[in-house]
Formats: C-alpha cells, structure tokens, sequence
C-alpha cells in the first residue's frame, strides 16, 4: 500500500544576502518526500543547508522558488503538526520537568487537566518517569535532551523533525537515546508519522534510517537518495552495516575531492576567496604520519584512517581538503594518497617540517601567501587584521572572513610565516 507523502517538496531553492549586496545560494534544487512510517536522514557536512532546510519545511522560513507542501497544503509559517527537536534545548531553568514539557501544548488551547494527562503520557514515554518536579539544572545533558524530545511529542506531531538531536552529548548517552528512540518508533509508541534526521554522522544516519540523502554543499544540494534496507536492530559490527557506511564515506568523499581539487590548481596568488576551514595543526601532521607510516605506506581508505584517529567526518574532510590545497596529499574516491612531498614531509624532523610546511603554505595558500606579502612591502612589517577582513569581506561574509582569518592564522603560526597578536589584533613579522 502506497499512501500519500505526509510532505512533499519540489524544486526547493533558498538564498540569503551578503553584506555587500550578492545573494548567497544556500539550497538548490531540493526534492524530497517522505511518507508515512520513514525516517528521512539529511546527511552532509555543516554548511550544506540541512538546517535551513528544517526551518523551510518547519514553516519558520520561506523558499526563494519551488514548494513546501504538508498534507496537501502549501506550507505557510508554521503547521501544526511538525515539530522540531534541536541539538539543545532552551529549557527554562525557573520551570520543572513537567512544566517544560507542558509548554509545547499551551499554544494549542487544551484544558488544563488534558495538558497534565498527556505531558505525563509523553514524559513516562520517553523515560523521565520519576522526574516530573525536577528543575532542568538537577538533570543530565541526556535527561535534559529528553525534556526537549518529549516537549516535541507532547503535541502528538505527523512530523517530527530533528537537527542533530544526538551531537552534543557523550558518546554513551547518545547511543542510549538513539536506541530508545528506535525501540519505541519500531514498536509504534511514538504519537508521530514520519521523523526526518539531519545528522554529518555517516553511521547515526545509517543505524537510524529507512532512506539517506546524502547533501553536498555550495549550493546545499541533494547528490543521492540511498534506501538503507538493513532489518531492525541494526548492529554496527554486521557486515552490510559496516560495507553501507563505507560507500556513504566514498560517495561524501568523491564529491569533496572536485572543489578541493580545482582550489588547489588555483595558481598562487588568486583564489584570496576560498574560505578555509580551521583545522589543527596537530591533526595536519598527525594524519601525514599516519597515512605514510606502515600499514598504509603513503595511501589509505579514509574511513579506515578517521576510525584510527578517532576522528569524525566533520574534522576528518577539513584536514584532509587542507593537505590537499598544500599540495601534502589528494583526496579521491574514498581515499587518501601522499604525493612525493607529502611523503617527505613525514620524514622530517621537526624544523625541517617546519621549511618544507612554510614553503607549501605561501605557494600553495593564496591567503598566506598575500598576508607575507604585504607585511614583506609594509616598511614596518605590521597591518591590522582589518586590512584583511575588509579585503576578504568582497569575496565572503564577515563570519566566513573571520573564520578564514583564524584559519590561516594557525597555519601562519604553525610554519612561523608570520605572527599575529591576538590582543592588538594585529599581523606582524615579529619573530615569527
Ligand atoms: P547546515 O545545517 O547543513 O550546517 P545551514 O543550513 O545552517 O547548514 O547553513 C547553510 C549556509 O547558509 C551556511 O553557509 C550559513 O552560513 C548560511 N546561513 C544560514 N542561515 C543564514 C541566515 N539567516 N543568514 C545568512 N546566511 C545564513
Ligand atoms: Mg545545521
């Protein structure tokens, strides 16, 4: 039996204004429906407009073209019946367990007796039986994140959407609520239709749903729509498990490597506009040792390297994209791969890596190399860190030219190029 989506979305487009006029596409293109009895992931890395998708469907926004339909009916601000749950919550710390909860029905106009019966029935439900009088700030992160869930399903929603609703709490506890959450959805407890998960964790998105789009960024786009057909539960360690995630990290890989790839061609010199992202210096080298020592001798399978360093994809695509601009290693189809240089480089020791990571850096990194440049002209060899953002700002918002400032600042520190003082906010050449 095939019933009708319970949302439906055609030909989604959002964009946003810069500060200096120009419109920043965020979303393009999106299809998506998601019917009765699925659970949706939006997976992708941050920055690809998961969120701003949410807020789309969640009524808080409008799209720029194409449409949000619910139940039939074009949405237009929010409906009820979708409900959200955010990474954490605002709960307010003066009210108890039960008041918080109860809160998400006051705006639906109830008696009074009918709020308390079923604020109970949602708080008994997700497992805070016991803890109805207590205050937000005598619960843990975990139990805190509950009042939130419940606070969502106390309005009995169709749709229950959730934007990494796992991500800020320790590793136990967010397994804990995945697997609560899934034993009541499967047993059909949950007063809900559909649930659609935003995540950037490739192995939540597969242990938790039945489809997975999986989002590339500049514009936010959807570049696949896989069916995850394991049976429930599903076990991390089973085979077709682990052979899915796999081909997840492959495929979030393959897209990456292009843009990379096409900055890293960039001739040095331009390309003053490619955002960087912040990585840490410890984890650059940290990776470069691990991919040219044994057992992978130069090349590994990224997903096998980010489970050894304990990294997530969110860290694991920044450093990897960074080595590759500095020209230490490519990224493609899943896997790393040194070049000659980046090889060398694990040889080194430490003031040589030093040498050979400056050079990269002010050939390689067009940003780097344009700061050492003007302070190398400027005859006291400092400039203010506005001089740069404002340069910046023509080619990116201020929160991007900020971050991008930071990043290559780091990087600067780290290879001893230049200095910066955080206080003055000025760069400089002093004893770099
Ligand atoms: P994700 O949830 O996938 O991390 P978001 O939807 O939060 O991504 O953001 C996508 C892009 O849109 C980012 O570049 C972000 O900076 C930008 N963005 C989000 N909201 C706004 C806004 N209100 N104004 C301007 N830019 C925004
Ligand atoms: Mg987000």
């Amino acid at each position: 039996m095939d019933s009708a989506p319970l949302l439906d979305i055609h030909g989604v487009r959002k964009s946003f204004l810069k500060p200096d006029g120009g419109e920043l596409l965020v979303l393009d293109g999106i299809d998506l429906t998601l019917k009765e009895g699925e659970i949706v992931g939006l997976l992708g890395r941050s920055g690809s407009g998961k969120s701003t998708l949410l807020r789309l469907i969640a009524g808080l926004a409008e799209p720029a073209a194409g449409s949000v339909t619910y139940l039939g009916n074009e949405v237009a601000g929010p409906p009820p019946g979708i409900a959200m749950v955010f990474q954490s919550f605002a709960l307010f710390p003066w009210l108890t367990v039960l008041e918080n909860v109860q809160l998400g029905l006051e705006a639906l106009g109830l008696p009074s007796d009918e709020i308390r019966r079923r604020a109970i029935e949602a708080i008994d439900l997700i497992g805070l039986d016991g803890f109805e009088s207590a205050y937000p700030r005598e619960l843990s992160g975990g139990m805190r994140q509950r009042v939130g869930f419940a606070r969502a399903l106390v309005v009995h929603p169709n749709i229950l959407l959730m934007d990494e609703p796992f991500s800020a709490l320790d590793v136990l506890t967010a397994e804990t609520l995945r697997t609560d959450f899934l034993d009541l959805w499967s047993e059909g407890q949950l007063p809900i239709k559909g649930v659609i998960l935003v995540t950037h964790n490739i192995e939540e998105a597969v242990l938790m749903c039945d489809r997975i789009l999986i989002f590339g960024s500049n514009p936010g786009r959807i570049l696949k729509d896989l069916k995850v057909e394991l049976p429930h539960p599903r076990a991390r360690l089973d085979p077709d498990f682990r052979e899915l995630v796999e081909r997840i990290y492959v495929e979030m890989t393959a897209k990456a490597a292009p843009a990379a790839q096409k900055r890293a061609e960039r001739p040095a010199g331009t390309g003053i506009g490619t955002i960087l992202a912040p990585v840490s210096t410890n984890l650059l080298s940290g990776l470069l040792e691990a991919v040219a020592a044994p057992p992978y001798e130069g090349e590994a399978d990224l997903p096998v390297i980010a489970a050894s360093l304990q990294l997530e994809i969110d860290e694991l695509f920044p450093v990897a994209e960074t080595l590759q601009m500095l020209r230490f290693a490519e990224v493609a189809g899943g896997d790393i791969r040194l070049t000659a240089e980046g090889r060398r480089f694990a040889g080194l020791d430490t003031d040589e890596r030093k040498r050979l990571f400056a050079q990269h850096l002010l050939n390689h990194i067009a940003l780097a190399g344009h700061i050492r440049r003007v302070l190398d002209e400027r005859p006291e060899h400092r400039a203010p860190w506005s001089r740069f953002a404002d340069e910046l700002e023509d080619h990116m918002s201020p929160a991007a030219a900020e971050q991008s400032l930071r990043a290559v600042i780091d990087l600067g520190r780290y290879a001893e190029v230049f200095a910066y003082d955080d206080e003055k906010h000025v760069f400089s050449l002093d004893n770099p």
